[in-house]
């Protein structure tokens, strides 16, 4: 036990958790079906390897150093009916772009993680929620139960488990082939479309930097500075919240650590050298596998293999619960979402437990308290880093998302005095939430090395405001999420533009 009462002595297993208490706790009622699911996930294969893992920490150590700048962003909930291949396209071309703008403005090398593949469990503020007059259990994710509003549909479903591993294998699956087979190619031509920002002054600024991107991207073709194959594939990790401790647990293996620092693979051919993304970690980190067996005593580390990069979330942080737990035995980066509830004099202690070797980049510290609460609360937090050893080892991240919802009550078009009321975002706050928190990390001679979205490639009304200047009247016309309001195409493009803006200030 530690000064704060924390057990941080006590031998780590896949399943230590299980003796801790949990927030957002799942009751199975059938236990024959989890014990025959969690059998069956237990003997399937690995989605990811501890080379890809690897890869991800070393650019998050550059994340904290200042060198990278982090893009992670997609569905708050990702459904089962997004394994598709038009929504997986659509979301991986926007985190593309965007991180085209970012490298552009920013001069960063950019790291970008998918919200993807996996983000199928939500936490929620109430277990019960009323639909249509109805009481029932609140939808908590495809992985637990159905967003149908029907009371038996809500019940947790054990079977649900094994649908997110073979959603999360098939999209996987789709996202390595389709960068392998150039997806993520800047050569293709790229559709800007920048006809939605009204604002005319702030289109051109767009349409500036627009011409600049792809000028730079031609005259690198001109010039035979992108024969190497770089400009056709890209490096895309996956993530989600780590919050059904069931399923992380059947996907924890205790696997090789790759030996060395991953580096590019050898050059066999140009377009293997240009794989050293999703794919070409695969390939690569067999080989080097199999060398190490000829040399080098097997070290082994345990590693969730259901995503790169986990996170926990803001109601699951507790020092002493079960999620810390879990956590604090995986060789994954990880993050951890801070908000207004979390005590300054906390934050060391929780970093002690997860990253007691101070490893840099192992942590990603993911900021959210809201446009009105950022500033009572991001200037102690980052202090608390820096007068620790942890100084320096963290990845800050902002989500910019998860501290500015509220509730627009809309009247509905179709009869009379009736409304409808929708969970959204102020673009503007969004916005405002990022740009304080540039500039407090400024101040404090701090680097804010990342940031963190929910967002889609579909042309949604979820998120109030931007170029489009959708207002709380359109709401209605696609709103089309299952949790939180999300940041369509042309909102997402909008809002990297402009952090591309602020670290060029
Ligand atoms: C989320 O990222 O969807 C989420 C629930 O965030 P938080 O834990 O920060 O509330
Ligand atoms: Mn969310």
């Amino acid at each position: 036990m530690d000064t704060n009462g924390v057990q941080t002595d006590s031998a780590w297993v896949p399943s230590s958790w299980r003796q801790k208490p949990a927030k957002q706790e799942v009751i199975y009622d059938d236990q024959e079906s989890l014990k025959r699911t969690i059998t069956k996930l237990n003997s399937l294969p690995p989605l990811v390897t501890p080379f890809e893992i690897q890869k991800l920490k070393n650019e998050l150590r550059e994340c904290a150093l200042g060198n990278a700048f982090l893009l992670q962003g997609g569905d708050c909930a990702e459904l089962f009916d997004y394994c598709n291949q038009n929504t997986i396209e659509a979301k991986v071309k926007l985190l593309l772009q965007m991180s085209l703008v970012l490298i552009y403005g920013a001069r960063k090398k950019v790291v970008r993680v998918a919200r993807m593949a996996g983000q199928y469990a939500k936490p929620r503020s109430s277990p019960m929620e009323k639909v249509n007059g109805v009481e029932m259990a609140s939808f908590r994710g495809d992985i637990l139960n159905s967003y149908e509003p029907d009371i038996k549909a809500r019940i947790p479903d054990p079977a649900r488990l094994l649908e997110a591993y073979y959603h999360s294998a098939s999209t996987l699956n789709y996202l390595r082939a389709a960068i392998d087979s150039g997806l993520a190619d800047l050569h293709a031509p790229l559709d800007w479309s920048l006809g939605h920002v009204l604002d005319k002054s702030v289109r051109n600024d767009y349409q500036q930097m627009v011409f600049r991107i792809i000028d730079t991207l031609d005259m690198m073709r001109t010039i035979g500075l992108d024969t190497g194959g770089n400009l056709e594939t890209v490096n895309l990790f996956t993530s989600h919240e780590g919050l059904l401790l069931e399923y992380e647990q059947s996907l924890t293996r205790q696997l090789r650590q790759p030996k060395n620092t991953p580096q590019a693979p050898e050059k066999t051919s140009t377009k293997a050298s240009s794989l050293n993304g999703i794919g070409a970690a695969n390939k690569s980190g067999y080989a080097r596998k199999n060398s190490m067996s000829n040399n080098a005593p097997a070290v082994t580390s345990y590693y969730n293999t259901s995503a790169h990069f986990l996170w926990i979330g803001d109601r699951t942080r507790q020092l002493t619960h079960a999620h810390v737990e879990y956590f604090r035995g995986i060789a994954n980066p990880i993050g951890v979402k801070l908000g207004p509830s979390m005590p300054a004099e906390d934050i060391v202690p929780l970093l002690d437990i997860l990253n007691p070797t101070h490893e840099i980049g192992k942590i990603v510290l993911i900021t959210r308290y809201g446009a009105g609460k950022i500033a009572d609360h991001l200037p102690a937090h980052i202090r608390a880093v820096q007068n620790s050893p942890h100084n320096g080892t963290v990845v800050w991240q902002c989500d910019p998302m998860h501290g500015n919802g509220r509730n627009a009550t809309v009247k509905k078009t179709d009869s009379e005095g009736e409304t409808l009321t929708f969970k959204t975002r102020r673009f503007s706050d969004i916005l405002s939430e990022l740009q304080q928190c540039l500039a407090i990390h400024k101040a404090l001679n701090s680097y804010l090395g990342g940031m963190h979205l929910e967002l889609t490639g579909e042309d949604v009304t979820e998120c109030v405001g931007g170029g489009q200047e959708l207002t709380e009247d359109d709401l209605n016309l696609n709103y089309t999420t299952f949790c939180d309001p999300r940041l369509n195409e042309k909102q997402a493009l909008e809002l990297a533009f402009l952090v591309a803006g602020f670290y060029r200030e």
